[in-house]
């Protein structure tokens, strides 16, 4: 499975990724991008026109972000690669299992009764665990997969 970076204007799409379990980074350099993406052997995804005619680039024209994750889902034919919350949506890391013993102090009360499974990002340690975000998570990537008309590349 291909590694990505989401630059300028895609951050919202750059969560999505990261919620799909989708190794993503995210960055608001120019040219610089294409430094670090052959550095770190990610494939680049732009709506910067500047990067349009670049072979290793994926340029997107939609400009709304469930359209454009699944334009990206389907060109790198990703959908049975979707593991939702396997991956921090703010620092891209692979979460690990914490047992629920260890999180009694840091979720709240009502989180920390009725969960049993808990996961931590080894970053910025802020802990998930399958409530309502991770419902939410599940509808848009069912949305963005619902759509039947990608826009074109
Ligand atoms: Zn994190």
């Amino acid at each position: 499975m291909p590694a990505f970076l989401c630059n300028g204007m895609l951050g919202t799409l750059c969560k999505l990724m990261r919620m799909c379990g989708f190794d993503t980074a995210f960055s608001n350099e120019g040219t610089a991008i294409l430094v670090q993406a052959r550095r770190e052997n990610r494939v680049i995804i732009t709506r910067n026109t500047r990067f349009q005619n670049n072979a290793d680039v994926h340029y997107l024209a939609a400009s709304d972000p469930l359209e454009q994750l699944n334009t990206v889902i389907t060109t790198h034919g990703l959908k049975t690669n979707i593991k939702i919350l396997s991956r921090c949506l703010e620092c891209n890391a692979p979460l690990e299992p914490i047992e629920r013993s260890a999180v009694q102090d840091r979720v709240p009360y009502f989180t920390y009764q009725n969960f049993n499974e808990f996961s931590e990002c080894p970053v910025c340690h802020k802990i998930y665990w399958k409530g309502s975000h991770y419902t939410r998570m599940i509808n848009s990537i069912n949305a963005a997969l619902r759509r039947i008309d990608p826009a074109k590349d």
